[in-house]
C-alpha cells in the first residue's frame, strides 16, 4: 500500500464479489467482513478519498439477505472511512450481474431471472441511496439476458447474431445502442426460445456446444468445483495445494519450453493423461 500511495491517483479498488458468508463460500472467495474493513479503512486513513468495491448479484442460491448483506457492507466501510477520514469519504458501489459462462463451475447453472435481478437491485437501490457518499452503479438486466444468451449458445445463435446485426444491433453495451427488442425479435425470427439458453439448469449429461475447445480444465474437476460450492466448502488456493486440474499435460511441452518464475503450477513429472469423464447424473 505504501508503494501504491507515491502514485496514488483516482480511487482504490478492492472486489469481495459477495457480502455474505454463505456466498463467498459458493463463489469460492472467502474474505472475511473484518479484512475488508481494516483493509478499508487503511485505505482511507492513507489518503484515499474514494474506494470502489465490486460485487455481483445473480450468483446460484443467492437470497435477498445475501443481498443485504452488500448494503451493510458498504454502509460499514463508509462509516469506519467516516471515523478515520472525516466526511469527505466516498464509496463507489458497482453491483454487475453474475452471468454463468463456459468452462466455469457454473456452466450447469440457470441464470438469475429478470424479475430477480431487478428485485435485487430495488433493494441496493434503497438501502444505498439514503447516503450521498455512497455511489451505486448496476447492470441493466437486458444487457445480462443477451450477454447470458451470447455466452452459452450455440450454432444456431450464428444465424441470430447476423439477424439481429443487420435489423441495427451494433453497440449494444452502451445505454444509447441497447437493441433488445430487435435481439427477441431475431430470436423468435429462428424458432428459439432464449430460456434454452438462460434459464436451464443442466443436466450433467449435456454434451455443451462449447466442448471441441478446451480450456485445458477438465469437464469433472470443473463439476467437483461446482459440487463443492453448492456444499459451501472452500478450495483452498491451488498454488498451495495442486487438484491436478488437468492444464499441467496440456501446458508441459510449452512449459519446457519456456520455464521460468511464471508458471505457478507444481512440476510436471507425468506423461499427458486421458480426460476422465466420470459426471454422476444430476439435473432435470
Ligand atoms: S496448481 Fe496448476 S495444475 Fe494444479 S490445480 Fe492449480 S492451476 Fe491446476
Amino acid at each position: 500500500m505504501e508503494k501504491l500511495k507515491q502514485r496514488r491517483s483516482g480511487g482504490f479498488t478492492l472486489a469481495p464479489e459477495a457480502a455474505s458468508e454463505r456466498m463467498r463460500r459458493i463463489i469460492n472467495k472467502f474474505i472475511p467482513d473484518e479484512d475488508i474493513i481494516n483493509t478499508t479503512r487503511e485505505i482511507y486513513r492513507r489518503g484515499w478519498t474514494t474506494i470502489k468495491l465490486y460485487f455481483m448479484i445473480g450468483h446460484p442460491s443467492e437470497t435477498l439477505e445475501d443481498v443485504q448483506a452488500i448494503a451493510d457492507l458498504c454502509k460499514r466501510v463508509i462509516a469506519e472511512g467516516r471515523k478515520v477520514a472525516g466526511w469527505k469519504v466516498k464509496l463507489n458501489a458497482g453491483v454487475s450481474t453474475f452471468v454463468p459462462k463456459p468452462q466455469t463451475p457454473f456452466q450447469w447453472v440457470s441464470s438469475d431471472t429478470r424479475e430477480s435481478i431487478l428485485e435485487k437491485q430495488a433493494l441496493l437501490k434503497r438501502e444505498l441511496f439514503k447516503d450521498k457518499s455512497i455511489k451505486l452503479s448496476w447492470t441493466n438486466p437486458d444487457d445480462s439476458l443477451v450477454e447470458s444468451w451470447l455466452s452459452r449458445g450455440d450454432r444456431r445463435l450464428a444465424e441470430v447474431i447476423y439477424t439481429a446485426w443487420k435489423n441495427g444491433a451494433r453497440f449494444d453495451a452502451r445505454e444509447e445502442g441497447r437493441k433488445f427488442d430487435t435481439w427477441m425479435a431475431a430470436l423468435a425470427e429462428h424458432g428459439l426460445d432464449p430460456s434454452f439458453y438462460t434459464h436451464r439448469q443442466r443436466r450433467t449429461d449435456e454434451i455443451f456446444p462449447w466442448e471441441h475447445i478446451t480450456a485445458a480444465v477438465r469437464k469433472n474437476f470443473l463439476f467437483q468445483d461446482f459440487r463443492m460450492s453448492l456444499e459451501g466448502q472452500i478450495r483452498v488456493d491451488c498454488r498451495l495445494n495442486c487438484f491436478a486440474c488437468g492444464i499441467l499435460p496440456t501446458f508441459a511441452n510449452l512449459r519446457r519450453e519456456h520455464p521460468g518464475e511464471g508458471w505457478k503450477c507444481p512440476e510436471v513429472k507425468t506423461p499427458a493423461r486421458k480426460m476422465e469423464m466420470e459426471l454422476p447424473l444430476v439435473g432435470d
